[in-house]
């Protein structure tokens, strides 16, 4: 069987001599049709919210709809897909803030009219202090409390917050509706070599990507969007640097006492600094919140551990309880919840924005992952190019991992579309490099001011606390500041 050549690729087509490389009869690979390379223009491995984001971003635009594309997942996505009547009792417990930027792009791709818009909430206020000192800064773009007058043309949305599963489920239904994807989902990578120069085709430098199905395909361009430990970055040979902060992110789906709070037209988000790790609850529908509380593995191993009344007990002490108590209360094996409501009769609240308190914890909920700061050194080689936790691996402090995926999807289809347009070969290093330097520079300054707070936030004691606290309140007090802080944390520049 001969190669599959790529269908409807202007830069292809125009090019007399790749186009006779490709028409001439093939014979290596015609003694069995399972090792017979299957030829593709984009072959992206790994379906999760940056590769799919990516592919509907291609199969979107008139310019590059017509290059042949593969995803390779290797979990089944269309078991794990959200159900249109999914009950909002329930919420999945990984859960992202996406910033307007985000939406911006999902719009523009057609995905955002698939999501399922009664499980997404937008909230218009953050309250973030420091656990130690109480030092506060609050940004709130939905009364411009904080700002003095408001710009008009200001939105008032700070970020959504969705569940990963909802914004993959719209995506994958967005290309659907676009079709033109060969989608091999339940599919492994077993491994990715380097293609050779037949009498065929000059497969040279193409990756060749053996799959579980006993299938190979050949990339013009290999995209990884395969997560943090990216099979595609380690064949390209790209060194992914950084450390693991000797912290877990604890996740948890809550439910609150009453309406949840500001009413659903006003959405809160509350982030307190302790010395271990932040501990933040952010809005859902209704009277839910989901719960990200950084801390150590021996300290998450023991909110897991609790029974659920214990663990609401703990979540609600987290907002409100000195320091000093905390570390008493993560001693106890079991009944934080009595001594938790002992404490609180004799700590005072009074006056601070805190959140609403937690009555219940979503079964099966409670889950932690390990944080990792990592970014590679390049997103592109030959025929290779990064996107998402592949390239880069953030504390989730800022809510911002997911959202950088987004935008380097957004980018590598400007970079092939711009390539497809002036005939240049997509997967060559020239063509991917304006990719590589729009989004490296701006992740790396992301990951540098998420990992300092990190660092800055875990002193307890010393004059550097004293220090932040002043900045903390010194950038609180000033409108421009604030409003700058603002901004990019909803992705703009
Ligand atoms: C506790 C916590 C809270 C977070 N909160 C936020 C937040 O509020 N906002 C935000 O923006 N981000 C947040 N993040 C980060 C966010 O979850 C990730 O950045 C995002 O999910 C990464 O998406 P991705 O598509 O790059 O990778 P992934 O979602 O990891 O997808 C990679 C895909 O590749 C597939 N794959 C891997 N290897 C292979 C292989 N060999 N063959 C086939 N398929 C393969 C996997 O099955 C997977 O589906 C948080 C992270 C954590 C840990």
């Amino acid at each position: 069987m001969p190669p599959r050549l790529p269908l409807g690729a202007p830069w292809t087509l125009s090019s007399p001599a790749i186009l006779r490389l490709q028409l001439r009869p093939q014979r290596r690979f015609a003694s069995s049709s399972a090792d017979a390379p299957d030829v593709y223009d984009v072959v992206c491995v790994g379906g999760g919210p940056a590769g799919l984001s990516l592919l509907a971003g291609l199969k979107a635009s008139p310019v590059t709809c017509g290059l042949r594309v593969a995803l390779i997942e290797g979990q089944d996505v269309h078991k794990n897909r959200l159900p249109r009547d999914a009950s909002l009792d329930s919420f999945s417990n990984r859960c992202s803030s996406l910033t307007p930027a985000s939406v911006k792009n999902l719009q523009e791709i057609g995905a955002w009219q698939h999501v399922n818009t009664a499980r997404v909430q937008p909230y218009q206020e953050m309250q973030v202090w420091d656990g130690v000192t109480d030092a506060r800064i609050s940004f709130d773009w939905g009364t411009a409390r904080s700002f003095g007058p408001r710009n008009p043309a200001q939105p008032t949305t700070i970020a959504y917050m969705i569940e990963n599963i909802n914004t993959t489920s719209m995506l994958l239904s967005r290309l659907e509706e676009l079709g033109g994807v060969d989608m091999m989902t339940g599919t492994k990578v077993r491994s990715i070599e380097l293609g050779t120069d037949t009498d065929d085709m000059d497969l040279s430098l193409w990756p060749m990507v053996s799959l579980s199905n006993g299938k190979t395909l050949a990339a013009r361009l290999l995209v990884g969007a395969d997560g943090a430990n990216s099979p595609v970055r380690t064949f390209a040979g790209i060194e992914a640097r950084g450390f693991d902060y000797n912290r877990h992110g604890v996740v948890a789906s809550l439910k609150l006492e009453g309406e949840g709070w500001g009413g659903p037209e006003h959405k809160i988000a509350y982030q307190r600094f302790l010395p271990t790790g932040p501990i933040a609850m952010l809005p859902l529908p209704g009277n839910l919140s989901t719960l990200v509380w950084s801390t150590t593995p021996e300290r998450a191993a023991k909110l897991k551990s609790l029974s659920q009344s214990d663990f609401v007990a703990m979540v609600n002490a987290g907002f409100r309880l000195s320091t000093t108590d905390l570390e008493y209360l993560h001693t106890l094996n079991e009944g934080q919840a009595e001594e938790v409501s002992w404490r609180e009769k004799h700590t005072s609240v009074n006056g601070q924005a805190i959140p609403m308190r937690v009555c219940d914890v979503q079964a099966g909920t409670v889950a932690s992952f390990p944080l990792r700061m990592r970014h590679a050194d390049t997103y592109t080689g030959e025929r290779v190019a990064l996107v998402g936790d592949a390239a880069h691996t953030i504390h989730p402090l800022a809510g911002q991992g997911l959202n950088q995926g987004q935008g380097d999807a957004a980018a590598l289809v400007r970079t092939i579309s711009h390539a497809v347009q002036t005939g240049q070969d997509i997967g060559s290093t020239l063509a991917l490099e304006s990719y590589n330097s729009e989004r490296y520079a701006e992740n790396n300054a992301m990951l540098g001011v998420c990992d300092k707070l990190h660092r800055l936030y875990s002193v307890g004691s010393g004059p550097i606390v004293g220090l932040r606290s002043l900045g903390l309140r010194a950038v609180d007090a000033m409108g421009p500041l604030k409003t700058f802080f603002m901004s990019r944390a909803a992705g703009g520049s």
